[in-house]
């Protein structure tokens, strides 16, 4: 990832791509809610996804009127006025930002899809949850924890791992040749990886109705033994382990014990520690290939591979909760990976990327935090490209400041700054660095995220030595070696701060 722009670019040309698959089944939203579930439509403009405002009327009891140039929307007895081509709306005199324009279309009004949880929850003082990745909207105190899936085997068995948060218990059985999962739950906001067909897994998806998982068994599934941890406060984690058909369950427990898998530590084996939580975003991803180097290396698979050597070496050494934004190829936009790592209450957040340039001699790898200077400066340009000019309540206009949310990364730049020089000095004890090491960035993947945070580039992929470097196991390792290093480092830094 070089420039904001070449990034953006990069994104809405994956939005439209999925867009573009999206287009045979009309997209929609799930509103959960204690009455059920219904669709909203979503309507797709301009790569973006928007809501007409006529169709939030049913669900939500709104009503819409135009006047002065805008729209006036009466929601929960509060006043949210709209104004055409603007990105920011007025909800009951307080100014909320919106990511895109609210659009007038065929005697129609569209709001971005954010309108949903910034401004009608607002207006409606209730609770609007917007999960973007499962497409669901939960409203009011549904319990839909989020389900994040991972799958790890051998020849020997398959474990299949729930990382669910908040803590919730669920309940394994078997019924007709597959193991259920039941959630105690209302709903789920489960990601599952897409997977070949397996010796003990055939596939993993969530049930028609309630709350629950359904693991189809492959041909060498005999039984299953599943265990249950709370790795901390805020989550929990529920381990499924398929075993072959001829496999003695109790010989197995026993060969089992001590229960703890080395790789996999248990509770007891957390410390308490100012760094307990670790969200490691692998770059790019899906229809997004990120660079490319010229034997065909993609960034993507690059980025990913790296990421999971890490998390490895995290879990099997240090027992702190690792999470991937993405486990497996799929397309995920920057603020959904800074907001993941925020929902996940992640204590650091790094992203890997690896580099291109046009000139095929630059190499090195190299370490940015965010700029918030810059990051400021092109807030305030896009800001002046649409100077913001309310229709005031009563008639006239006032123009008004547009005043940046997005700027949770801004209190932590200092923090972020150490992190990226730890970063600095574990990569340059172990790969070549290029001669701008450490460097300010306004990246959009960091802007929004919530705590420390950097971005490394481990390297050039369009430099064809670095490029065969990259795709080694050997380099990798160096990689995830330095970083582990930074991370350690870092830990031990937060603990001596801690009061
Ligand atoms: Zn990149």
């Amino acid at each position: 990832m070089r420039r904001v722009a070449l990034a953006l670019a990069l994104v809405l040309a994956a939005l439209s791509m999925a867009n573009g698959r999206a287009q045979s089944t009309p997209p929609a939203l799930t509103i959960l809610s204690a009455e059920g579930r219904r669709a909203l439509p979503l309507t797709v403009i301009n790569n973006q996804d928007y809501v007409a405002v006529d169709e939030l009327a049913s669900p939500f009891g709104t009503a819409a009127r135009e006047a002065a140039g805008g729209l006036t929307i009466t929601a929960g007895g509060r006043t949210i006025i709209v104004t055409a081509d603007q990105t920011v709306v007025s909800v009951a005199g307080r100014l909320v930002p919106l990511p895109s324009p609210a659009l007038r279309r065929d005697n129609r009004w569209f709001v971005p899809v954010d309108f949903l949880p910034r401004a009608l929850s607002l207006a409606l003082d209730r609770r609007l949850d917007l999960r973007r990745p499962s497409r669901l909207l939960v409203t009011g105190d549904l319990r839909v924890p989020r389900v994040a899936t991972r799958v790890e085997g051998g020849t020997a068995s398959t474990s299949v791992t729930f990382e669910i948060m908040p803590v919730t218990p669920a309940r394994v059985s078997t019924e007709a040749g597959r193991i259920v999962i039941q959630f105690e739950a209302d709903a789920l906001d489960l990601a599952v990886p897409t997977l070949p067909p397996q010796a003990f897994v055939s596939a993993i998806s969530p049930a028609d109705t309630g709350a629950s998982v359904i693991i189809a068994t492959g041909p060498r599934y005999g039984a299953y033994r599943s265990s249950s941890s709370q790795p901390d406060a805020s989550s929990s984690r529920l381990t499924v382990e398929l075993l072959p058909a001829a496999t003695d369950l109790a010989a197995a427990a026993a060969a089992a014990a001590p229960p703890a898998d080395p790789v996999r530590p248990s509770v007891t084996l957390m410390p308490a520690t100012g760094l307990r939580t670790i969200v490691i975003d692998p770059g790019h991803g899906g229809e997004e290939l990120g660079a490319q180097g010229p034997r065909g290396t993609l960034e993507k698979d690059i980025t990913l591979a790296v990421s999971r050597r890490l998390r490895t070496l995290i879990e099997s050494r240090l027992g702190l909760r690792v999470f991937l934004t993405r486990e497996d190829d799929r397309t995920i936009s920057h603020d959904d990976r800074s907001a993941f790592a925020n929902s996940h209450q992640a204590d650091v957040f790094l992203s890997i990327h690896a580099n291109a340039a046009v000139r095929p001699g630059i190499r090195g790898a190299e370490v940015y935090y965010l700029s918030v200077e810059r990051a400021d400066a092109e807030a305030r340009r896009r800001a002046e490209d649409t100077a913001i000019t309310l229709p005031a309540l009563g008639g006239g206009t006032r123009t008004i400041d547009l005043i940046l949310w997005e700027t949770a990364q801004a209190r932590y730049l200092e923090q972020s700054s150490t992190l990226a020089s730890l970063v600095e000095a574990g990569l340059r004890a172990r790969v070549e660095m290029s001669p701008r090491a450490v460097q300010q960035a306004p990246f959009r993947v960091l802007v929004g995220a919530n705590m420390p945070a950097a971005l490394v580039e481990i390297g050039y992929l369009s430099n064809p030595e670095q490029e065969q470097q990259l795709a080694t196991s050997a380099y990798q390792e160096r990689v995830a070696e330095a970083l582990y290093d930074a991370l350690t480092k870092f830990r031990g830094l937060l603990d001596r701060s801690a009061p």
